[in-house]
């Protein structure tokens, strides 16, 4: 079959939120789009994973709407039964009920729920680890570890900005200096995150998350109260300090220790209920210092496009404006 000439293509680096939906965009508008992810499954850091017999969202927990546009594909996907309302507040550090009456959402079965029902029908090839960039007289060029090779018109990277920047650097292209500067003012705090899965209950009060946003833990939740997983299964998050303190130290000290911490802050033995435990090292969690507009142009001919949750807002509604934003870019409608 032969590709039509006039269809423009482009190669989205990245299946997270904003990868996805740049990508659902500009297929609608007749565009071949294909995006390549180094990970097993779509989503980034909307991750949810399984341990024995439990379910956990060991990246996201939840997600807030501000804006009209990201209230429209929150519609929808609540339409589609991917996405449900968890709740209107959390426990806070003391776990005292606290609700300021916005809407929490969740996945269906998991933050994953959303990214996979975005996916659907869209060219996504995971397992796919990006390793060079170079740029032709028409387009982009992207090699993966595995040899695969992707042509497009035009290229758009949603990886965390580090790993953005030394593949924008791997091959013939050189990035502007000014381009560079600013997007290497971009940082991330780490996030140390243990998924345990218990024989007991969890002894989280209601609705099952307490939002601590402090130090030496920042989140605990209850993945069953929140209604994706059928067994007692806790996600614990450490706080930047000191996820960025014991990053490096060895797995079983890192989950002893927050075992210990979120027991002491629970008030329950935890550990003597454990059945088994999972460490996450998100080296890029929360975008400390993001830039502000929504995406980063920075080669107009063929375009070059930086994206995601470090353009704008810092989280997953911001992340999904500026997927669209890009998107719309390409298009040659600018709403950004
Ligand atoms: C622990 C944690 C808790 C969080 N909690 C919340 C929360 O409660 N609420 C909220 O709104 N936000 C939260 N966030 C932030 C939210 O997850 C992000 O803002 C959002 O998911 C980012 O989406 P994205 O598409 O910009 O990036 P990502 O989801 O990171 O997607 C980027 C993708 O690029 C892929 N990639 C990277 N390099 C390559 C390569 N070389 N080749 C191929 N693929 C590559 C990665 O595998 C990844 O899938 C949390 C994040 C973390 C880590």
């Amino acid at each position: 079959m032969s590709e039509d000439p006039n269809r423009r293509s482009c190669i989205i680096v990245g299946a997270g939120i904003s990868g996805l939906l740049a990508a659902s965009t500009l297929q609608r508008e007749g565009w071949n789009a294909t995006v390549l992810d180094e990970s097993r499954g779509v989503g980034g850091r909307m991750a949810t994973r399984r341990l024995g017999e439990g379910n956990f969202d060991h990246g996201t927990q939840f997600f807030t709407v501000r804006g009209e546009r990201f209230a429209g594909l929150v519609e929808g996907w609540l339409g589609a039964g991917v996405a449900a309302e968890w709740t209107r507040g959390f426990a806070d550090a003391d776990g005292q009920p606290y609700e300021d009456g916005h809407p929490r959402y969740r996945g269906a079965e998991g933050m994953t729920s959303i990214p996979k029902h975005i996916a659907r029908g869209l060219d996504v090839r995971t397992g796919e680890r990006v390793v060079r960039v170079d740029s032709s007289d028409d387009g982009w060029e992207v090699t993966c570890e595995s040899g695969l090779r992707v042509a497009g018109n035009a290229l758009v990277l949603t990886a965390p900005v580090p790993q953005g920047l030394d593949l924008v650097s791997s091959g013939s292209y050189r990035l502007p200096d000014r381009v560079r500067r600013l997007l290497e003012a971009v940082s991330y705090d780490p996030c140390l995150a243990l998924m345990v899965l218990l024989d007991g209950p969890t002894g989280l009060p209601e609705p099952g998350g307490i939002q601590i946003k402090g130090e030496p833990l920042d989140w605990i939740g209850d993945n069953g109260r929140k209604g994706i997983s059928e067994v007692p299964a806790v996600t614990v998050h450490a706080g930047p300090e000191w996820s960025r303190s014991h990053f490096e130290d060895d797995e079983k000290e890192v989950i002893d220790s927050m075992i210990s911490l979120a027991g002491d802050r629970l008030g329950t033995d935890l550990a003597s209920t454990v059945i088994a435990t999972s460490l996450t090292r998100w080296r890029y969690s929360w975008v400390t210092n993001p830039h502000p507009e929504p995406y980063l142009v920075t080669s107009d001919d063929p375009p070059l496009l930086f994206c995601g949750d470090a353009f704008g807002q810092p989280k997953v509604e911001g992340a999904a404006l500026s997927g669209l934003a890009a998107a719309d870019h390409l298009m040659g409608r600018d709403t950004g």
